[in-house]
Order: structure tokens, then sequence, then C-alpha cells
């Protein structure tokens, strides 16, 4: 029996951040030269919060952060949530979403310690514009053999994801789906939302699921492919059954009613939507010598509350009370 929300919205997916610590500072994300702003549990810990999701219905356990990679330990706490059990009495699904700066050398590691899949972020196939984007000089070649890596370990589907800033890399739009069917990934454009650090986001920033459609199908035409109702990402193929593409657009065509995702920070907080206005602090729960049943009985009614949706775009919208990076995407 999942956990359901007061919309009636089963939760199977829980993310959690085990670090907001990240080596590269792209800029649709990070400032430049704000650091990490706040703790690390210790891995134990995460489990612990993991276990007790996972006896509530979670099916699918994402690690992200900040940048999981530079967390010492990580294939070691992968074995132990690879041997947690769903309430069906399977072992999660478990993914993870990376710069893939580091990944060249982990792939194999984490695949034998249980991890299923990975994201790797990707946001131009250009070695220049990519070392602007994420202002990190040589970065690239790291990125790309942590693909080829991830793809020779089994960690499939691998998903590049790729976000999009208007008059900066939307022509690298083409050129990632020509990298889609060079290298055997999914390539998933995602539409910039507000929750970078420097609140540099405006609508016209954003480029949409349509001029994406538009700009791949005059290089060759896509034909859509059917998705999972709880999926965020329209799927599609070239005419030729050649690389796949996914557009997440959040902005443009928005998906809460299909949500299925709850989060958790690197500091123990639960946040039940991206943009969340406040948290809810599990960590402080368990500090103070809470019972698994007490923690259960939190982490109910946290999800119950869980927001409708997001107001993108709206004349109420409140930025949430944490960007991207301290959230964990
Ligand atoms: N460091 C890892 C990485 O680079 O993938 C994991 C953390 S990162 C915050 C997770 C994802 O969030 C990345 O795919 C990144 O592109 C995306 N992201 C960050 N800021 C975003 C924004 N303002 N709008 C949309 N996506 C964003």
């Amino acid at each position: 029996m999942p956990l359901f929300d007061k919309h009636g919205r089963a939760i199977t997916d829980l993310r959690i951040s085990i670090t907001d610590r990240c080596n590269y500072k792209c800029v649709y994300c990070r400032t430049g030269t704000d650091g990490p702003a706040y703790a690390e549990l210790s891995f134990d810990e995460y489990l612990r919060m993991a276990r007790l999701f996972v006896g509530l219905g979670i099916t699918k356990i994402r690690l992200t952060g900040g940048e999981p990679l530079l967390r010492n330990g990580l294939v070691e706490f992968v074995r132990k949530v690879a041997k947690l059990r769903t309430v069906e009495g399977e072992r999660p699904d478990i993914a993870l979403t990376t710069n893939g700066d580091l990944l060249a050398g982990l792939a194999q590691p984490l695949k034998d310690a249980g991890l299923n899949r990975v994201t790797v972020s990707l946001d131009a196939v250009e070695p220049e514009l990519f070392a602007r984007i994420t202002r990190v000089p040589n970065g690239f070649d790291n990125v790309v053999a942590g693909i080829r890596a991830a793809r020779r370990a089994g960690l499939d589907p691998v998903k590049v994801n790729c976000v999009l800033l208007r008059g900066f890399n939307e022509g690298q739009i083409v050129p990632l789906g020509k990298f889609s069917r060079e290298e055997g990934v999914i390539v998933r454009f995602i539409e910039f939302m507000p929750l970078e650090e420097d609140r540099a986001w405006s609508p016209e920033k954003v480029v949409t699921l349509k001029e994406i459609v538009e700009t791949l199908s005059a290089y060759r035409p896509l034909v859509e492919i059917p998705h999972e109702r709880s999926e965020t990402a329209r799927k599609y193929r070239f005419d030729d059954g050649v690389g796949e593409i996914g557009i997440i657009a959040p902005v443009s065509m928005p998906f809460c009613g299909q949500c299925s995702r709850v989060r958790l920070t690197s500091d123990g907080k639960i946040r039940t939507c991206l943009f969340s206005v406040w948290d809810h602090d599990l960590y402080e729960l368990m500090r103070r010598g809470a019972t698994d049943g007490e923690c259960v009985r939190f982490i109910e009614d946290v999800i119950a509350k869980k927001e409708a949706r997001h107001h993108i775009g709206e004349p109420d919208f409140v930025p949430a009370s944490r960007t991207m990076v301290h959230i964990g995407g």
C-alpha cells in the first residue's frame, strides 16, 4: 500500500541529497561564489531514513546532491540501500544523478554495489561552451568518459540531462539529439526553473518543449512514444528508431498532478515539492531519539500535506526556501 497525499497521489519516489557540495558551478544553478550551506548526515542516518520510507511504500530511490560522487563511502552506502526490501519484498530501484566528472572510475563499482541507473548532466557537447556553463575548465572529456563507463557497466538506460538557457545553449538542441543517436543514451531536455541561486530566472529565458520539438523535428522527424503516467518526461524517438529524447517541461506543461516524489535534503529535512517554502525536520526528530513508529507518523503527516502544484510564472509565485543545489535535483 503506497503512501498517498491528500490530493490522492501515490508517493513512490524518494530523492536523497547526500551533500550540497558541488565541484561544478553551472550558471543556471549556482552563483559561482557561494559554497555549501547545509550539513551532511552520516550514511547510517540516510539509511535509516531510506528504510522508513521504503517501509511506507517507496519503490524508487535516487541519490543526488550537490554532487553525490564527492561523498566518500558512496559505494558502500549503495550496497546497503540495495539490501532494503520494498513492501512487495523487492529491491528498490536505485538511481543516481551526477555531473559525471568522477563517474568514469565509479560506474562499475556502483553497478556492482547495486546501482541500477544513472543520469548525467551535460548541457553542451562543445567543450568550450561546456566549460562556460560549468565554470570549470576541461570537464567535458571526464563527463563523456563517465557516460561511456556507465554504459559499459550496464547502468541502463543512461540518461543525459540538459538544461537549456535562451541565449546561451539553445544551439545545443540538435547536437545533443545527435549525441543521443551516437552514444546510445536518452537525452532529456529540462526547462529552466526558478531554482537558481542568483535568482536570474525569467520566463523569456525558458526554452519550451514546443520549441525543442520544433527544432529537433527540423533536423529529423520525431515520433512521440508513450510514457508512464508518473513519468515527468514526454518521450520521443527519431523516425528511424535511433536515439531517444525526453523533454521535461515543468514550466510550459506542468505535471504536478502526476507527481510521485518526495525529497530528503542533505541535512535530513523532508521536502514535498521542489518549490516548497518550508521543509520538515526528520533529522531533528531522530536526533531527539524518536522511535521508528514516531518517525513514520511524522513522515505520513508531512506527505499528506504535499502541495497541490507549483506556481511558476504566476503573480502569487513565492520562491522556494532553498535553491536546487541545496535541495537535490
Ligand atoms: N550534481 C548533479 C548533477 O549535476 O546532475 C546532481 C544535482 S543537480 C542540482 C540535479 C539536476 O538539476 C541537474 O540535471 C541540473 O541540470 C538540474 N538543475 C539545476 N538547476 C536547475 C534549474 N534552475 N532548472 C532546471 N534544472 C536545474
